[in-house]
């Protein structure tokens, strides 16, 4: 039996974000959730966020006026913008106009026309986080971990979101009550050994609010690793002040998972955002997406995974796009991420290469997709090198024989 379904709720898809013309949409990027925004006591929805740095772009008309987006275009766009939320941070829009020379930062963040189109095999929840989820904010697939959503707001918009349906819809801040019922689910579930923050970015939370959640989670003997899912030390670099980093060197070690998809990113505000991370003892991830326009040469991949390892990240996952609407155009095919992931194998570090994974569509888990360097069977057995030599690998030996020439 799959190990992801040892959790299922197929019935009670808690927590889905409302859909249609009436929903309310959080229209914000760089927010600081403010003490009084949401007392630890609410029991009422989350406030809206107050408004972050008033240069974050958010609207068609903004983007227009920083010139990422021609006239011309901006009807169909206006269309996208009212689905999905948009938002470019004063630290992206820079490293968009500064030797953005791919275009790879641009087409992360700027929404454009392709997104109306839709494939017949995409769906509102790719990974089917809904089936998965026993109480609000909480998505249980694996036996010892969970997701815990504590919100719903990014400091940006992927253009490629795997959950673009749910965050930056409306929903906010997961509310107290829902909270300490996530809490309570933890608890409750004794197999549960890690507790990874994501959402929606964790680091958009207020320091008391982080802490909060962290202290909670650090009372919970059977949890032992916490991990945070962010694109913060990237996009907005300044949120990772000293205090921060002391927040989170804490008894239960918490590791941080960062979204960077490509080098360009990385700017020397994130550089010293993430060597702080790093003096604090904060073991630092990445995550990345193989993304068309993006990352999707063995140059702009290499160049990416060496950055991130100089910046002290050890590679994770490399995902392959999930079918979320309106991303076809971002997605490759597995046969070429899987030519990307074998050209590297010869060409950079170890150190440097992630584990190329697939999300298998309607919440199947997670499973590597790379390339495979073995062929035959228990008798014949070969080996393909980085370089593309075959050779033979001896079968293994037969136990009895083995101990009767002892
Ligand atoms: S940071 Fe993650 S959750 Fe937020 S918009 Fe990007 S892909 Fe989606």
């Amino acid at each position: 039996m799959p190990e992801q379904r040892a959790v299922r709720a197929a019935d009670r898809q808690v927590g889905a974000a409302p859909r249609g013309p009436g929903r309310q949409r959080t229209d914000v990027a760089h927010v600081d959730v403010a003490e009084g925004a949401h007392g630890d006591a609410d029991e009422k929805p989350a406030a809206p966020f107050p408004v972050g740095d008033a240069r974050t772009l958010r609207t068609v008309a903004g983007l227009s006026a920083a010139g990422l987006v021609a006239p011309e275009g901006r009807d169909e766009l206006e269309k996208v913008a009212a689905r999905y939320a948009v938002s470019i941070t004063p630290v992206m829009l820079e490293r968009i106009r500064d030797g953005d020379e791919d275009g790879g930062v641009h087409r992360q963040f700027v929404p454009t026309a392709d997104e109306l189109a839709v494939d017949p095999a995409e769906t509102t929840d790719p990974i089917s986080d809904g089936p998965f989820t026993p109480v609000r904010g909480i998505v249980h697939r694996y036996p010892d971990r969970v997701l815990l959503k504590p919100l719903l707001v990014c400091p940006v918009y992927c253009r490629f979101c795997f959950r673009r349906e749910s965050v930056g819809q409306g929903e906010s801040v997961l509310p107290h009550r829902d909270l300490e019922r996530a809490f309570g689910y933890i608890q409750d579930h004794r197999e549960i050994w890690e507790v990874i923050l994501s959402g929606g970015d964790p680091l958009l939370l207020s320091d008391r609010r982080l802490s909060h959640i962290l202290e909670r989670l650090d009372a919970i003997e059977h949890v032992r690793v916490v991990r945070i899912h962010t694109r913060v030390p990237a996009v907005d670099p300044a949120r990772i002040s000293d205090a921060l980093c002391d927040l989170l060197d804490r008894g239960t070690p918490v590791w941080l998972v960062v979204h960077i998809n490509s080098a360009h990113e990385l700017g020397a505000e994130a550089a010293a955002a993430l060597r702080r991370l790093s003096r604090a003892g904060i073991p630092l991830l990445s995550q990345s997406v193989l993304l068309r326009g993006v990352n999707d040469s063995t140059e702009q991949l290499e160049t990416l995974l060496r950055t991130l390892v100089r910046n002290r990240i050890k590679p994770y996952y490399l995902h392959h796009a999930d079918l979320a609407p309106g991303t076809g155009h971002f997605r490759t095919s597995i046969q070429h991420g899987q030519e990307l992931v074998a050209a590297l194998r010869g060409r950079v570090s170890g150190l440097c290469q992630p584990t190329y994974v697939l999300d298998i569509p309607g919440g199947h888990g997670k499973v590597p997709v790379g390339p495979s360097y073995l062929e035959g069977d228990e008798h014949v057995m070969t080996v393909r090198d980085p370089w593309g030599g075959v050779h033979r690998y001896p079968p293994a030996q037969d136990a009895a024989r083995v101990s009767a020439r002892a």
